[in-house]
């Protein structure tokens, strides 16, 4: 199979049914139509084998985490998804994996109505950008630098269990790892009532951390108040457990801070969407991360191995 055979067969196939491609893959670029009133949201992330996942991980999901991780991402600025382009670097042209690996992706692209509408082929070490587009109401977007003393510090779902997976081998810890959810109804259900958000990519602590610097502020977080699944509980005891949900990465979970008075909203935006969330934390003025039992107590041993930015 040849470069053009190979584009033809398993990525040319993707859904035409969306009005704003004027013109999607075959040509030398996409022509594309950005609703008005309606900023572009653009992000882009490269997985690489034995980097960002495990050499034993299926095609199906390279393929579904490749574009998971970039949802996550469109989530995060409370963007709604609508165009995505891929670029491979393969060994080889593999049918039975490519087959495998397009059924993962597309069948995350066709859940979002998203169109595919271009992308490069290239030979070599196994390699996988996918580059998503998406749009956000120009005052609406989440953005890292918007929190305000005194917000609240809110995370969906429960967080260290995709961590857990790379050590752990147990199925529940493996699917967190291999099929993140990513969280595109939260962002656009906190679009008006949250303006500041991150994906977990890299571990609550590094990611809430970057929260902190863009929007020069610090932050109070209680450790007990950490949403752990019971599989996670069952398998590690505080303190470890707590350092699971701070320092490890790959959840895609979304943080967000919210002003106290948006928090009825919050609760019946959430609660529309079935989406569980849990309050950690406050942003206050002084600068630094700091860790809290709930009665008040400084907590050290949760922060052993979180390195202070
Ligand atoms: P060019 O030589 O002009 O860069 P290519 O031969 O790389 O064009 O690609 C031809 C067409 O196929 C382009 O529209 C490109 O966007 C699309 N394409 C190439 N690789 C992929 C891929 N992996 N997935 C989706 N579209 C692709
Ligand atoms: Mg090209």
């Amino acid at each position: 199979m040849n470069e053009f055979e190979l584009i033809d067969y398993f990525f040319a196939q993707t859904k035409k049914d969306r009005d704003d491609v004027l013109l999607g893959i075959g040509d030398d670029g996409a022509l594309l139509k950005v609703p008005p009133r309606q900023s572009l949201v653009v992000s882009m992330d490269t997985l690489v084998e034995g980097i960002h996942f495990p050499v034993e991980t299926t095609p199906y999901d390279i393929g579904y985490k490749a574009l998971a991780v970039n949802l996550s991402d469109l989530a995060a600025m409370g963007a709604k998804p609508a165009w995505a382009t891929l670029a491979l670097t393969l060994p080889k042209a593999d049918k039975d994996w490519l087959k495998k690996f397009s059924r993962g992706f597309f069948s995350l692209l066709n859940h979002y109505g998203m169109q595919l509408v271009g992308g490069d082929t290239t030979r070599g070490p196994l390699a996988i950008t996918v580059q998503v587009h998406g749009f956000v109401p120009f005052d609406r977007a989440l953005r890292r630098d918007q929190a305000k003393p005194g917000d609240l510090i809110y995370v969906t779902g429960t967080l260290g269990d995709a961590g857990a997976g790379l050590n752990w081998k147990i199925p529940y810890f493996l699917q967190r790892l291999n099929r993140p959810e990513p969280r595109v109804e939260v962002g656009l259900a906190l679009r008006g009532i949250s303006h500041c958000a991150i994906d977990i990519s890299d571990g609550l602590a590094a990611d809430l951390g970057h929260i902190l610097q863009a929007s020069k502020v610090g932050a109070q977080l209680f450790v007990e108040q950490l949403p752990l699944s019971q599989t996670l509980t069952a398998h590690f005891a505080p303190p470890k457990s707590w350092q699971f949900a701070l320092n490890s990465g790959d959840d895609y979970e979304l943080c967000f801070t919210v002003p106290p008075k948006n928090k009825a909203k919050l609760h019946k935006a959430l609660t529309a969407i079935s989406c569980g969330y849990t309050c950690i934390g406050v942003i206050r003025k002084k600068p630094g991360l700091f860790m809290y039992y709930n009665n008040g107590k400084k907590c050290i041993s949760a922060i052993k191995g979180y390195k202070h930015f």
